[in-house]
């Protein structure tokens, strides 16, 4: 493998929004379309929820085991947000970068910090609805969370969004197949960058020049 091989890991991506935004909607979408794009599962104390299941959406973890994973060093970040914790596996997103293929982690604005501290070559993306009105209908919508719940994530909402300008990227999710290509087109530019083209299409090279 030459030098320039080696130096061509995957992209470490960051996906924030206010819960509601179409995040999560969004990058399942983005998966099905890129296939060298992975998701990273983070572990939560947060209660399931209907429809969800275990190690797919989430490691759902006692806070007991969290605490354990916190202090080892498990996570390459961690946070409370609303009143739960979540935190992102550091062996996972080392072993899929070194494979080549670009990572996700959908987490919020203070992970997004951390990651950054770490991992400055990260590029981060943030989601926004078209508006408060369109944010609430979609919560009530997805008809997952009690009305409390609902209220307190608006009530955050406004709070999440204003971090958006330490982003590099910001994806406006009103019409959703034209935010999907919005957010396909940034992790298909980043592919074309010489050095991972060097690694995907070095025969190809190799034979031309
Ligand atoms: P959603 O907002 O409806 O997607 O609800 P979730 O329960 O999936 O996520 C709640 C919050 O936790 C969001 O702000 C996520 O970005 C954040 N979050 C999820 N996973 C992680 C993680 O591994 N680390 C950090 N720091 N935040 C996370
Ligand atoms: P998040 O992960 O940001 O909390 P979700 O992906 O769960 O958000 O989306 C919240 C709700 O809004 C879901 O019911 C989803 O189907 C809906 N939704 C997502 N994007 C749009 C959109 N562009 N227009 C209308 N509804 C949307
Ligand atoms: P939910 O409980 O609705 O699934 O997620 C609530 C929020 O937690 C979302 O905004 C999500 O981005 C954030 N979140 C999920 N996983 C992580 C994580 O591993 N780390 C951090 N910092 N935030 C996370």
């Amino acid at each position: 493998m030459s030098s320039a091989t080696a130096a061509a890991r995957g992209v470490l991506y960051i996906v924030s929004a206010p819960s509601g935004a179409g995040k999560s909607s969004l990058v399942n979408a983005l998966i099905k379309r890129l296939s060298f794009v992975f998701l990273s599962i983070s572990h939560t104390t947060r209660p399931m929820r209907p429809g969800e299941t275990q190690g797919e959406h989430y490691h759902f973890v006692t806070s007991r085991v969290f605490e354990q994973m916190a202090e080892q060093g498990d996570f390459l970040e961690y946070a409370r947000v609303f009143d739960n914790h979540y935190g992102t596996s550091r062996s996972y997103v080392e072993r899929e970068l070194d494979k080549g293929h670009d990572v996700i982690l959908e987490i919020d604005w203070q992970g997004a910090r951390q990651v950054r501290a770490q991992m400055p070559e990260a590029q981060s993306i943030f989601i926004l609805p078209p508006s408060l009105e369109a944010l609430q209908e979609r919560l009530e919508k997805r008809a997952q969370d009690s009305a409390d719940v609902i209220a307190r994530r608006m009530r955050d909402a406004r709070s999440e969004m204003s971090h958006y300008d330490e982003y590099n990227y910001l994806v406006i999710n009103d019409d959703f197949y034209k935010a999907l290509d919005d957010l396909c087109s940034i992790f298909i530019a980043q592919r074309m960058r010489t050095p991972m083209q060097q690694r995907l299409r070095g025969d190809l090279l190799d034979g031309l020049v």
